[in-house]
Protein backbone atom coordinates (compact mmCIF):
# COMPACT_ATOMS: atom_id res chain seq x y z
CA UNK A 1 0.00 0.00 0.00
CA UNK A 2 3.10 2.13 0.32
CA UNK A 3 3.94 2.00 -3.33
CA UNK A 4 0.24 2.48 -4.11
CA UNK A 5 0.22 5.39 -1.76
CA UNK A 6 3.45 7.05 -3.63
CA UNK A 7 1.98 6.24 -7.18
CA UNK A 8 -1.17 8.29 -6.11
CA UNK A 9 1.35 11.53 -4.73
CA UNK A 10 3.20 11.21 -8.38
CA UNK A 11 0.43 10.93 -10.24
CA UNK A 12 -1.72 14.50 -8.54
CA UNK A 13 1.79 15.71 -8.90
CA UNK A 14 2.08 16.41 -12.52
CA UNK A 15 -0.70 17.68 -14.33
CA UNK A 16 0.08 16.48 -17.89
CA UNK A 17 -2.11 13.28 -19.10
CA UNK A 18 0.74 11.42 -20.91
CA UNK A 19 2.90 11.22 -17.29
CA UNK A 20 -0.19 10.45 -15.47
CA UNK A 21 -0.86 7.20 -17.47
CA UNK A 22 2.83 6.35 -17.55
CA UNK A 23 3.44 6.37 -13.79
CA UNK A 24 0.34 4.00 -13.40
CA UNK A 25 1.22 1.98 -16.33
CA UNK A 26 5.05 1.24 -14.59
CA UNK A 27 3.08 0.70 -11.38
CA UNK A 28 0.43 -1.67 -12.36
CA UNK A 29 2.32 -3.74 -14.82
CA UNK A 30 4.78 -4.33 -11.39
CA UNK A 31 1.92 -5.47 -9.60
CA UNK A 32 1.34 -9.50 -8.65
CA UNK A 33 -2.17 -10.70 -9.80
CA UNK A 34 -3.70 -10.43 -6.15
CA UNK A 35 -2.67 -7.07 -5.77
CA UNK A 36 -3.43 -5.93 -9.42
CA UNK A 37 -7.36 -5.74 -9.36
CA UNK A 38 -7.48 -4.83 -6.06
CA UNK A 39 -5.02 -1.74 -6.63
CA UNK A 40 -7.02 -0.73 -9.64
CA UNK A 41 -10.11 -0.74 -7.72
CA UNK A 42 -8.73 1.82 -5.12
CA UNK A 43 -7.59 3.85 -7.45
CA UNK A 44 -11.08 4.63 -8.62
CA UNK A 45 -11.34 5.81 -4.92
CA UNK A 46 -13.15 2.57 -3.50
CA UNK A 47 -12.83 0.63 -1.11
CA UNK A 48 -15.00 -2.09 -3.24
CA UNK A 49 -15.89 -2.32 -7.29
CA UNK A 50 -18.48 -0.11 -8.21
CA UNK A 51 -21.04 -2.71 -8.71
CA UNK A 52 -20.50 -3.96 -5.30
CA UNK A 53 -22.64 -2.93 -2.64
CA UNK A 54 -20.82 -2.84 -0.01
CA UNK A 55 -19.54 -0.36 1.90
CA UNK A 56 -16.75 0.29 4.72
CA UNK A 57 -19.31 2.20 7.11
CA UNK A 58 -17.02 4.39 9.30
CA UNK A 59 -17.69 7.75 9.21
CA UNK A 60 -15.62 11.08 9.86
CA UNK A 61 -15.80 10.81 13.65
CA UNK A 62 -14.81 6.97 13.63
CA UNK A 63 -11.98 8.24 11.56
CA UNK A 64 -10.95 11.12 13.84
CA UNK A 65 -10.86 8.95 16.91
CA UNK A 66 -8.91 6.21 15.20
CA UNK A 67 -6.11 8.86 14.06
CA UNK A 68 -5.89 10.56 16.95
CA UNK A 69 -5.23 7.63 18.81
CA UNK A 70 -2.33 5.91 16.99
CA UNK A 71 -0.76 9.25 16.45
CA UNK A 72 -1.60 10.09 20.35
CA UNK A 73 -2.42 13.86 19.37
CA UNK A 74 -4.77 16.34 20.98
CA UNK A 75 -8.19 16.11 20.21
CA UNK A 76 -8.27 19.17 17.90
CA UNK A 77 -5.08 18.28 16.00
CA UNK A 78 -6.48 16.97 12.56
CA UNK A 79 -8.87 19.64 12.61
CA UNK A 80 -5.71 22.18 12.99
CA UNK A 81 -4.38 20.11 10.33
CA UNK A 82 -7.54 20.13 7.72
CA UNK A 83 -7.44 23.62 8.07
CA UNK A 84 -4.07 23.85 6.41
CA UNK A 85 -4.67 21.47 3.29
CA UNK A 86 -8.50 21.12 3.21
CA UNK A 87 -7.72 18.03 2.14
CA UNK A 88 -8.47 14.73 4.91
CA UNK A 89 -5.75 12.15 3.44
CA UNK A 90 -3.01 15.03 3.78
CA UNK A 91 -4.35 16.14 7.16
CA UNK A 92 -3.95 12.25 8.29
CA UNK A 93 -0.51 12.57 7.21
CA UNK A 94 0.85 15.31 8.86
CA UNK A 95 -0.53 14.19 11.91
CA UNK A 96 0.51 10.80 11.95
CA UNK A 97 4.70 12.79 10.73
CA UNK A 98 4.06 15.46 13.59
CA UNK A 99 3.85 12.65 15.99
CA UNK A 100 7.04 10.50 14.34
CA UNK A 101 4.76 7.32 14.00
CA UNK A 102 6.74 4.82 12.86
CA UNK A 103 5.64 1.99 10.53
CA UNK A 104 5.80 -2.12 11.62
CA UNK A 105 8.78 -2.66 11.65
CA UNK A 106 7.84 -6.52 10.05
CA UNK A 107 6.39 -4.67 6.67
CA UNK A 108 3.56 -2.31 5.92
CA UNK A 109 0.02 -3.84 4.93
CA UNK A 110 0.04 -4.75 1.36
CA UNK A 111 -2.98 -3.89 -0.70
CA UNK A 112 -4.64 -7.07 -0.48
CA UNK A 113 -4.25 -6.70 2.86
CA UNK A 114 -5.59 -3.02 3.25
CA UNK A 115 -8.61 -4.80 0.85
CA UNK A 116 -9.23 -7.79 3.60
CA UNK A 117 -9.23 -5.16 6.69
CA UNK A 118 -11.91 -3.03 4.72
CA UNK A 119 -14.16 -6.31 4.51
CA UNK A 120 -13.96 -6.65 7.91
CA UNK A 121 -14.44 -2.97 9.13
CA UNK A 122 -17.43 -4.01 6.48
CA UNK A 123 -18.61 -6.97 8.46
CA UNK A 124 -17.89 -5.60 11.84
CA UNK A 125 -20.81 -4.98 13.96
CA UNK A 126 -20.77 -1.16 15.59
CA UNK A 127 -18.44 1.87 15.62
CA UNK A 128 -16.06 0.30 18.19
CA UNK A 129 -15.40 -2.94 16.08
CA UNK A 130 -14.89 -1.33 13.31
CA UNK A 131 -12.67 1.50 14.78
CA UNK A 132 -10.77 -1.35 16.30
CA UNK A 133 -9.62 -3.28 13.01
CA UNK A 134 -8.41 0.29 11.28
CA UNK A 135 -6.36 1.48 14.23
CA UNK A 136 -4.56 -2.00 13.71
CA UNK A 137 -4.59 -0.90 10.23
CA UNK A 138 -2.76 2.50 10.87
CA UNK A 139 -0.86 1.46 13.66
CA UNK A 140 1.40 -0.49 10.84
CA UNK A 141 1.20 2.27 8.10
CA UNK A 142 3.34 5.04 7.59
CA UNK A 143 2.02 8.46 7.46
CA UNK A 144 2.09 8.27 4.00
CA UNK A 145 0.32 5.28 3.50
CA UNK A 146 -2.07 6.26 6.07
CA UNK A 147 -2.56 9.01 3.69
CA UNK A 148 -3.39 6.88 0.78
CA UNK A 149 -5.80 4.73 2.94
CA UNK A 150 -7.79 7.64 3.83
CA UNK A 151 -8.42 8.82 0.15
CA UNK A 152 -9.65 5.48 -0.66
CA UNK A 153 -11.62 5.72 2.31
CA UNK A 154 -13.11 9.41 1.46
CA UNK A 155 -13.27 8.77 -1.73
CA UNK A 156 -11.52 11.55 -2.53
CA UNK A 157 -8.58 10.73 -4.47
CA UNK A 158 -7.75 13.94 -5.47
CA UNK A 159 -5.11 13.29 -7.94
CA UNK A 160 -6.59 14.15 -11.30
CA UNK A 161 -7.58 10.80 -12.32
CA UNK A 162 -10.04 11.92 -15.03
CA UNK A 163 -12.24 9.07 -16.70
CA UNK A 164 -10.47 6.99 -19.10
CA UNK A 165 -7.34 7.30 -17.86
CA UNK A 166 -6.71 4.35 -15.74
CA UNK A 167 -8.21 2.06 -18.81
CA UNK A 168 -5.39 3.97 -20.82
CA UNK A 169 -3.25 3.07 -18.13
CA UNK A 170 -4.18 -0.90 -18.17
CA UNK A 171 -3.80 -0.71 -22.12
CA UNK A 172 -0.29 0.72 -21.94
CA UNK A 173 0.66 -1.46 -19.03
CA UNK A 174 0.06 -4.66 -20.42
CA UNK A 175 0.51 -3.72 -23.97
CA UNK A 176 -3.12 -4.40 -25.40
CA UNK A 177 -5.20 -2.19 -27.50
CA UNK A 178 -7.10 0.54 -25.43
CA UNK A 179 -10.19 -0.55 -27.51
CA UNK A 180 -10.15 -4.45 -26.20
CA UNK A 181 -9.94 -2.81 -22.63
CA UNK A 182 -12.68 -0.30 -22.96
CA UNK A 183 -14.78 -2.93 -24.17
CA UNK A 184 -14.15 -5.16 -21.40
CA UNK A 185 -14.49 -2.43 -18.90
CA UNK A 186 -17.67 -1.43 -20.61
CA UNK A 187 -19.55 -4.90 -20.50
CA UNK A 188 -17.48 -6.24 -16.78
CA UNK A 189 -18.29 -2.44 -15.07
CA UNK A 190 -15.66 -3.71 -13.04
CA UNK A 191 -12.06 -2.16 -13.80
CA UNK A 192 -10.39 -4.74 -11.40
CA UNK A 193 -11.54 -7.65 -13.57
CA UNK A 194 -10.75 -5.53 -16.41
CA UNK A 195 -7.24 -4.94 -15.61
CA UNK A 196 -6.62 -9.32 -14.94
CA UNK A 197 -8.08 -10.06 -18.14
CA UNK A 198 -5.73 -7.02 -19.56
CA UNK A 199 -3.14 -8.68 -17.90
CA UNK A 200 -3.75 -12.39 -19.10
CA UNK A 201 -4.54 -11.87 -22.53
CA UNK A 202 -7.79 -12.38 -22.05
CA UNK A 203 -9.92 -9.08 -22.64
CA UNK A 204 -11.66 -10.66 -25.95
CA UNK A 205 -13.27 -13.07 -22.97
CA UNK A 206 -15.11 -10.46 -20.87
CA UNK A 207 -18.78 -11.01 -20.91
CA UNK A 208 -21.96 -8.94 -20.13
CA UNK A 209 -24.13 -10.68 -17.66
CA UNK A 210 -27.04 -10.91 -15.70
CA UNK A 211 -27.27 -9.03 -12.68
CA UNK A 212 -24.06 -7.40 -12.88
CA UNK A 213 -25.18 -3.70 -13.40
CA UNK A 214 -23.32 -1.67 -15.98
CA UNK A 215 -22.70 1.54 -15.75
CA UNK A 216 -25.37 4.08 -17.00
CA UNK A 217 -24.59 6.40 -19.97
CA UNK A 218 -24.79 9.94 -19.19
CA UNK A 219 -25.72 13.38 -21.04
CA UNK A 220 -24.14 16.58 -21.88
CA UNK A 221 -25.69 19.55 -21.11
CA UNK A 222 -27.05 21.63 -23.94
CA UNK A 223 -29.55 24.52 -24.01
CA UNK A 224 -29.32 25.85 -27.67
CA UNK A 225 -31.77 23.92 -30.50
CA UNK A 226 -28.79 25.24 -33.02
CA UNK A 227 -25.89 23.95 -31.79
CA UNK A 228 -27.71 20.51 -30.82
CA UNK A 229 -28.37 19.77 -34.18
CA UNK A 230 -24.86 21.14 -35.44
CA UNK A 231 -23.75 18.70 -33.14
CA UNK A 232 -25.82 15.61 -33.44
CA UNK A 233 -27.47 16.46 -36.84
CA UNK A 234 -29.48 16.08 -40.01
CA UNK A 235 -31.49 14.04 -38.20
CA UNK A 236 -31.78 13.43 -34.33
CA UNK A 237 -33.82 10.96 -32.57
CA UNK A 238 -35.96 13.57 -29.49
CA UNK A 239 -37.72 11.79 -25.82
CA UNK A 240 -38.80 13.33 -23.23
CA UNK A 241 -36.68 13.60 -20.39
CA UNK A 242 -38.63 11.98 -17.77
CA UNK A 243 -38.02 13.26 -13.75
CA UNK A 244 -37.95 10.10 -11.86
CA UNK A 245 -35.51 7.34 -11.17
CA UNK A 246 -33.23 6.64 -13.63
CA UNK A 247 -32.83 2.38 -13.34
CA UNK A 248 -31.53 -0.64 -15.25
CA UNK A 249 -33.58 -3.45 -15.56
CA UNK A 250 -32.10 -7.26 -15.33
CA UNK A 251 -34.34 -10.09 -15.79
CA UNK A 252 -35.20 -13.63 -16.67
CA UNK A 253 -36.74 -16.13 -16.13
CA UNK A 254 -38.76 -15.04 -12.46
CA UNK A 255 -35.86 -13.03 -11.37
CA UNK A 256 -36.09 -9.25 -11.62
CA UNK A 257 -33.93 -6.62 -10.46
CA UNK A 258 -33.67 -3.15 -10.68
CA UNK A 259 -30.39 -1.19 -9.58
CA UNK A 260 -29.89 2.75 -9.39
CA UNK A 261 -27.68 5.10 -10.91
CA UNK A 262 -25.05 3.86 -7.88
CA UNK A 263 -25.32 0.82 -9.02
CA UNK A 264 -27.55 -0.08 -6.06
CA UNK A 265 -29.92 -3.39 -6.28
CA UNK A 266 -33.34 -1.24 -5.32
CA UNK A 267 -35.48 -3.88 -6.50
CA UNK A 268 -36.93 -4.28 -3.12
CA UNK A 269 -38.89 -0.75 -3.11
CA UNK A 270 -40.61 -1.25 -6.07
CA UNK A 271 -42.07 -4.51 -5.92
CA UNK A 272 -44.88 -3.98 -8.33
CA UNK A 273 -42.32 -3.41 -11.38
CA UNK A 274 -40.14 -6.33 -10.19
CA UNK A 275 -43.77 -8.69 -10.06
CA UNK A 276 -44.33 -6.69 -13.66
CA UNK A 277 -41.15 -8.35 -15.24
CA UNK A 278 -41.63 -11.40 -14.16
CA UNK A 279 -42.01 -14.19 -16.95
CA UNK A 280 -41.75 -12.77 -19.54
CA UNK A 281 -40.35 -14.45 -23.22
CA UNK A 282 -37.08 -12.95 -23.23
CA UNK A 283 -33.58 -12.15 -21.00
CA UNK A 284 -31.88 -9.48 -21.00
CA UNK A 285 -30.90 -5.99 -19.43
CA UNK A 286 -32.84 -2.40 -20.16
CA UNK A 287 -32.30 1.30 -19.37
CA UNK A 288 -35.17 3.26 -18.42
CA UNK A 289 -36.21 5.52 -15.31
CA UNK A 290 -38.90 4.58 -13.15
CA UNK A 291 -42.19 7.12 -12.36
CA UNK A 292 -45.04 7.33 -10.12
CA UNK A 293 -47.91 6.83 -12.36
CA UNK A 294 -51.50 6.65 -11.55
CA UNK A 295 -54.80 6.58 -14.02
CA UNK A 296 -53.16 7.41 -17.22
CA UNK A 297 -51.06 10.53 -15.11
CA UNK A 298 -47.38 10.71 -14.49
CA UNK A 299 -47.28 12.09 -10.59
CA UNK A 300 -44.61 14.94 -9.58
CA UNK A 301 -41.04 13.77 -8.33
CA UNK A 302 -41.82 14.85 -5.11
CA UNK A 303 -44.11 12.16 -4.88
CA UNK A 304 -42.46 9.36 -6.31
CA UNK A 305 -39.20 10.61 -4.10
CA UNK A 306 -41.78 9.12 -0.61
CA UNK A 307 -40.89 5.84 -2.33
CA UNK A 308 -37.59 6.10 -2.36
CA UNK A 309 -35.47 4.58 0.32
CA UNK A 310 -38.27 2.20 1.60
CA UNK A 311 -37.97 -1.42 1.55
CA UNK A 312 -41.30 -3.32 1.32
CA UNK A 313 -43.45 0.01 0.91
CA UNK A 314 -47.00 -0.88 2.45
CA UNK A 315 -49.81 -2.11 0.32
CA UNK A 316 -51.59 1.61 1.05
CA UNK A 317 -48.45 3.52 -0.19
CA UNK A 318 -48.32 1.29 -3.44
CA UNK A 319 -52.01 1.94 -3.90
CA UNK A 320 -51.33 5.73 -3.50
CA UNK A 321 -47.83 5.77 -5.57
CA UNK A 322 -47.70 3.25 -8.29
CA UNK A 323 -44.69 3.53 -10.16
CA UNK A 324 -44.23 1.94 -13.54
CA UNK A 325 -40.61 1.11 -15.94
CA UNK A 326 -40.08 4.07 -18.82
CA UNK A 327 -37.69 2.33 -21.07
CA UNK A 328 -35.82 3.73 -23.67
CA UNK A 329 -32.62 1.61 -23.93
CA UNK A 330 -31.69 -2.30 -24.10
CA UNK A 331 -28.19 -3.23 -23.56
CA UNK A 332 -28.16 -6.59 -24.32
CA UNK A 333 -30.89 -9.35 -24.99
CA UNK A 334 -30.84 -12.79 -24.64
CA UNK A 335 -33.92 -15.10 -25.75
CA UNK A 336 -32.40 -18.09 -24.31
CA UNK A 337 -32.77 -16.69 -20.91
CA UNK A 338 -29.21 -17.54 -20.11
CA UNK A 339 -27.06 -15.29 -17.55
CA UNK A 340 -25.09 -14.47 -20.31
CA UNK A 341 -26.59 -12.34 -22.68
CA UNK A 342 -25.33 -10.61 -26.31
CA UNK A 343 -24.30 -6.96 -25.73
CA UNK A 344 -25.39 -4.61 -28.13
CA UNK A 345 -24.33 -1.45 -26.92
CA UNK A 346 -22.09 -1.07 -29.98
CA UNK A 347 -24.92 -1.45 -32.13
CA UNK A 348 -26.71 1.82 -33.48
CA UNK A 349 -29.37 3.29 -31.03
CA UNK A 350 -31.95 2.78 -34.39
CA UNK A 351 -31.21 -1.34 -34.08
CA UNK A 352 -31.40 -1.12 -30.07
CA UNK A 353 -35.14 0.87 -30.25
CA UNK A 354 -36.35 -2.03 -32.82
CA UNK A 355 -35.11 -4.39 -30.53
CA UNK A 356 -36.49 -2.71 -27.56
CA UNK A 357 -39.98 -2.65 -28.94
CA UNK A 358 -40.13 -6.20 -30.05
CA UNK A 359 -39.94 -7.24 -26.89
CA UNK A 360 -43.81 -6.17 -26.11
CA UNK A 361 -43.51 -5.12 -23.03
CA UNK A 362 -46.64 -5.33 -20.74
CA UNK A 363 -47.97 -1.68 -21.33
CA UNK A 364 -49.15 0.63 -18.30
CA UNK A 365 -51.99 1.31 -20.22
CA UNK A 366 -53.40 -2.47 -20.22
CA UNK A 367 -52.46 -3.11 -17.04
CA UNK A 368 -48.96 -3.75 -17.49
CA UNK A 369 -45.77 -1.86 -15.51
CA UNK A 370 -43.97 -0.80 -18.32
CA UNK A 371 -44.00 2.25 -21.22
CA UNK A 372 -41.85 3.13 -23.69
CA UNK A 373 -40.17 6.35 -24.27
CA UNK A 374 -42.34 9.08 -25.99
CA UNK A 375 -40.06 9.08 -29.59
CA UNK A 376 -39.86 11.35 -32.25
CA UNK A 377 -37.74 11.88 -35.25
CA UNK A 378 -36.79 16.13 -36.13
CA UNK A 379 -34.33 17.24 -38.48
CA UNK A 380 -34.69 20.69 -38.07
CA UNK A 381 -33.79 23.71 -35.56
CA UNK A 382 -37.58 24.85 -35.67
CA UNK A 383 -38.74 21.15 -35.46
CA UNK A 384 -36.23 20.85 -32.22
CA UNK A 385 -37.82 23.96 -30.54
CA UNK A 386 -41.57 22.79 -31.17
CA UNK A 387 -40.43 19.49 -29.37
CA UNK A 388 -38.92 21.60 -26.70
CA UNK A 389 -42.06 22.74 -26.26
CA UNK A 390 -44.50 19.94 -26.63
CA UNK A 391 -42.47 18.04 -24.06
CA UNK A 392 -42.97 20.94 -21.57
CA UNK A 393 -46.68 20.64 -22.14
CA UNK A 394 -46.68 17.39 -21.28
CA UNK A 395 -45.01 18.23 -17.75
CA UNK A 396 -41.80 16.86 -18.23
CA UNK A 397 -38.05 18.55 -17.09
CA UNK A 398 -37.23 18.88 -20.93
CA UNK A 399 -35.35 16.62 -24.09
CA UNK A 400 -33.30 14.11 -24.11
CA UNK A 401 -31.85 14.33 -27.72
CA UNK A 402 -29.78 11.49 -29.22
CA UNK A 403 -27.92 10.44 -32.39
CA UNK A 404 -29.61 7.85 -33.58
CA UNK A 405 -26.28 6.37 -34.84
CA UNK A 406 -24.76 6.45 -31.78
CA UNK A 407 -23.45 3.47 -29.24
CA UNK A 408 -24.30 2.94 -25.92
CA UNK A 409 -21.39 3.96 -23.61
CA UNK A 410 -21.41 2.99 -19.82
CA UNK A 411 -20.03 5.36 -17.58
CA UNK A 412 -19.74 8.37 -20.16
CA UNK A 413 -21.07 11.74 -20.74
CA UNK A 414 -20.48 11.49 -24.32
CA UNK A 415 -22.00 13.14 -27.24
CA UNK A 416 -24.23 11.05 -28.13
CA UNK A 417 -26.55 12.08 -25.87
CA UNK A 418 -27.52 15.58 -25.07
CA UNK A 419 -30.47 17.32 -22.90
CA UNK A 420 -31.84 20.43 -22.98
CA UNK A 421 -33.47 21.08 -20.31
CA UNK A 422 -35.75 23.85 -18.83
CA UNK A 423 -34.82 27.12 -19.88
CA UNK A 424 -33.61 28.34 -16.31
CA UNK A 425 -30.84 25.89 -15.45
CA UNK A 426 -30.11 24.11 -12.53
CA UNK A 427 -26.84 22.52 -11.18
CA UNK A 428 -26.01 19.16 -9.00
CA UNK A 429 -23.83 20.27 -6.23
CA UNK A 430 -22.63 18.81 -3.56
CA UNK A 431 -22.98 19.95 0.24
CA UNK A 432 -19.65 20.79 1.38
CA UNK A 433 -20.41 22.91 4.50
CA UNK A 434 -23.47 23.46 6.57
CA UNK A 435 -24.50 26.21 9.34
CA UNK A 436 -26.98 26.18 11.60
CA UNK A 437 -30.00 28.81 10.56
CA UNK A 438 -31.93 31.68 11.66
CA UNK A 439 -35.36 32.18 13.04
CA UNK A 440 -37.46 29.52 12.75
CA UNK A 441 -34.34 27.04 11.58
CA UNK A 442 -32.43 28.01 14.92
CA UNK A 443 -30.86 25.01 16.02
CA UNK A 444 -31.14 22.83 12.96
CA UNK A 445 -28.19 22.96 9.81
CA UNK A 446 -30.31 24.52 7.70
CA UNK A 447 -27.71 26.58 5.51
CA UNK A 448 -25.62 24.74 2.94
CA UNK A 449 -22.40 25.43 1.29
CA UNK A 450 -21.85 23.52 -1.76
CA UNK A 451 -19.72 22.75 -4.68
CA UNK A 452 -18.95 21.66 -8.08
CA UNK A 453 -16.20 19.19 -9.30
CA UNK A 454 -12.73 20.80 -11.09
CA UNK A 455 -12.42 17.79 -13.52
CA UNK A 456 -8.84 19.29 -14.21
CA UNK A 457 -7.67 18.83 -10.37
CA UNK A 458 -10.72 16.35 -9.17
CA UNK A 459 -10.99 19.28 -6.30
CA UNK A 460 -14.73 20.43 -5.48
CA UNK A 461 -14.53 23.70 -5.83
CA UNK A 462 -17.06 25.92 -4.11
CA UNK A 463 -20.20 27.99 -5.77
CA UNK A 464 -22.51 29.03 -3.42
CA UNK A 465 -25.11 29.02 0.02
CA UNK A 466 -28.20 28.33 0.04
CA UNK A 467 -30.90 28.34 2.38
CA UNK A 468 -32.33 25.44 2.66
CA UNK A 469 -35.65 25.07 0.49
CA UNK A 470 -36.55 21.56 2.11
CA UNK A 471 -39.04 20.59 4.38
CA UNK A 472 -38.73 20.55 8.49
CA UNK A 473 -38.63 16.75 8.63
CA UNK A 474 -35.97 16.71 5.77
CA UNK A 475 -34.33 19.33 7.49
CA UNK A 476 -34.61 17.83 10.39
CA UNK A 477 -33.52 14.39 8.84
CA UNK A 478 -30.20 16.02 7.13
CA UNK A 479 -29.51 17.94 10.48
CA UNK A 480 -28.63 14.10 11.74
CA UNK A 481 -26.94 13.25 9.25
CA UNK A 482 -24.63 16.52 8.81
CA UNK A 483 -23.87 16.03 12.67
CA UNK A 484 -22.99 12.47 12.32
CA UNK A 485 -20.25 13.47 9.37
CA UNK A 486 -19.04 16.35 10.47
CA UNK A 487 -14.69 17.02 9.73
CA UNK A 488 -14.47 20.16 11.43
CA UNK A 489 -16.12 22.97 13.70
CA UNK A 490 -15.48 26.44 13.10
CA UNK A 491 -17.73 28.33 15.22
CA UNK A 492 -21.22 28.14 13.11
CA UNK A 493 -19.80 26.40 10.26
CA UNK A 494 -19.38 22.88 9.98
CA UNK A 495 -16.89 21.52 7.23
CA UNK A 496 -18.93 18.02 6.48
CA UNK A 497 -18.15 14.85 4.20
CA UNK A 498 -19.21 15.76 0.72
CA UNK A 499 -22.07 12.75 0.22
CA UNK A 500 -25.05 14.96 -0.43
CA UNK A 501 -26.22 16.17 -3.71
CA UNK A 502 -28.31 18.55 -4.01
CA UNK A 503 -29.79 20.50 -7.32
CA UNK A 504 -29.81 23.76 -6.99
CA UNK A 505 -31.77 26.36 -8.88
CA UNK A 506 -30.69 29.79 -9.89
CA UNK A 507 -31.16 33.15 -11.60
CA UNK A 508 -27.86 34.01 -13.12
CA UNK A 509 -24.25 32.74 -13.25
CA UNK A 510 -21.36 35.48 -12.17
CA UNK A 511 -17.93 36.03 -11.88
CA UNK A 512 -16.75 36.48 -8.17
CA UNK A 513 -14.00 35.88 -6.33
CA UNK A 514 -16.19 34.99 -3.09
CA UNK A 515 -16.17 31.03 -4.34
CA UNK A 516 -13.47 29.08 -4.74
CA UNK A 517 -15.13 28.01 -8.24
CA UNK A 518 -14.28 31.73 -8.65
CA UNK A 519 -18.25 31.81 -9.89
CA UNK A 520 -21.32 32.52 -8.12
CA UNK A 521 -24.83 32.26 -8.54
CA UNK A 522 -27.49 34.63 -7.82
CA UNK A 523 -30.70 34.09 -5.96
CA UNK A 524 -29.43 30.22 -5.48
CA UNK A 525 -32.15 27.63 -3.92
CA UNK A 526 -32.06 24.41 -2.87
CA UNK A 527 -34.35 22.68 -5.25
CA UNK A 528 -34.16 19.09 -4.51
CA UNK A 529 -32.18 16.46 -2.46
CA UNK A 530 -30.83 13.63 -4.99
CA UNK A 531 -30.43 10.74 -3.27
CA UNK A 532 -30.65 8.96 -6.78
CA UNK A 533 -27.12 10.87 -7.41
CA UNK A 534 -23.73 9.27 -7.05
CA UNK A 535 -21.06 12.41 -6.49
CA UNK A 536 -18.91 11.41 -8.78
CA UNK A 537 -21.81 13.01 -11.44
CA UNK A 538 -22.11 16.05 -10.05
CA UNK A 539 -21.81 18.79 -12.30
CA UNK A 540 -17.95 20.19 -12.96
CA UNK A 541 -16.71 23.70 -13.53
CA UNK A 542 -16.56 22.69 -17.34
CA UNK A 543 -20.65 23.00 -17.18
CA UNK A 544 -20.76 25.89 -14.97
CA UNK A 545 -17.78 27.65 -17.33
CA UNK A 546 -20.10 26.97 -20.73
CA UNK A 547 -23.29 27.89 -18.69
CA UNK A 548 -21.52 31.16 -18.22
CA UNK A 549 -20.50 32.05 -21.38
CA UNK A 550 -23.96 30.87 -22.82
CA UNK A 551 -25.44 33.54 -20.72
CA UNK A 552 -22.60 36.45 -21.78
CA UNK A 553 -24.24 35.77 -25.49
CA UNK A 554 -27.62 36.83 -24.18
CA UNK A 555 -30.71 34.91 -22.58
CA UNK A 556 -32.03 34.14 -26.21
CA UNK A 557 -29.73 31.57 -26.11
CA UNK A 558 -29.97 29.90 -23.48
CA UNK A 559 -34.43 30.57 -23.28
CA UNK A 560 -35.06 30.32 -27.32
CA UNK A 561 -38.04 32.70 -28.27
CA UNK A 562 -40.13 29.51 -29.70
CA UNK A 563 -40.02 27.22 -26.32
CA UNK A 564 -40.85 30.58 -24.16
CA UNK A 565 -43.69 31.38 -26.21
CA UNK A 566 -44.98 27.93 -26.26
CA UNK A 567 -44.84 27.30 -22.19
P1 LIG B 1 -29.53 14.84 -15.39
O1 LIG B 1 -30.00 14.04 -14.19
O2 LIG B 1 -30.09 16.19 -15.46
O3 LIG B 1 -28.03 14.74 -15.56
O4 LIG B 1 -30.11 14.15 -16.70
C1 LIG B 1 -29.84 12.85 -17.06
C2 LIG B 1 -30.95 11.97 -16.56
O5 LIG B 1 -32.13 12.19 -17.30
C3 LIG B 1 -30.69 10.51 -16.77
O6 LIG B 1 -29.87 9.98 -15.81
C4 LIG B 1 -32.09 9.93 -16.71
O7 LIG B 1 -32.42 9.60 -15.36
C5 LIG B 1 -32.97 11.06 -17.11
N1 LIG B 1 -33.75 10.81 -18.33
C6 LIG B 1 -35.04 11.17 -18.42
N2 LIG B 1 -35.55 10.85 -19.60
C7 LIG B 1 -34.57 10.26 -20.31
C8 LIG B 1 -34.51 9.70 -21.62
N3 LIG B 1 -35.56 9.70 -22.44
N4 LIG B 1 -33.32 9.16 -22.02
C9 LIG B 1 -32.24 9.16 -21.20
N5 LIG B 1 -32.24 9.68 -19.95
C10 LIG B 1 -33.40 10.23 -19.50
Amino acid sequence: MRRWSEVAERVGATTKTSEKTSILAEYLASLDPADLPVAAVFLTGRPFPEADQRTVGIGWAGLTGVVLRVAGAAPDALGRAYDRSSDVATAVTDVLREAGHAPDPAGEPTVAEVRDAFERVHAAQGAAAKAAILEDLFARASPETAGGIVKVLSGELRIGLRGGLLEAAIAKAFDRPLEDVKRAGMLTGDIGRTATLAREDRLATAEMTLFNPLKFMLASPAEDAAEIMARLGPTVWVEDKYDGIRAQLHRTGSEVRLYSRDLHDISGQFPEVVDGARDLPWAGILDGELLAWKDGVVLPFLQLQARLGRKNPSPEIRARIPVVYVAWDVLGMDRDADAVVAPLLEHPLTERRRALEALQLPLAEEGGRFALSHLVSVDSVEGLEAAFADARARRNEGLMVKDPQSGYSPGRRGLGWLKMKKALATLDCVVVGVEVGHGKRHGVLSDYTFAVRDEASGDLVTIGKAYSGLTDAEIADMTKWFEAHTIRVHGRYRVVEPAIVVEVAFDVIMRSARHKSGFALRFPRIANLRPDKPVAEIDTLATVERLYEGLQHGAEHLVTAGARSRR
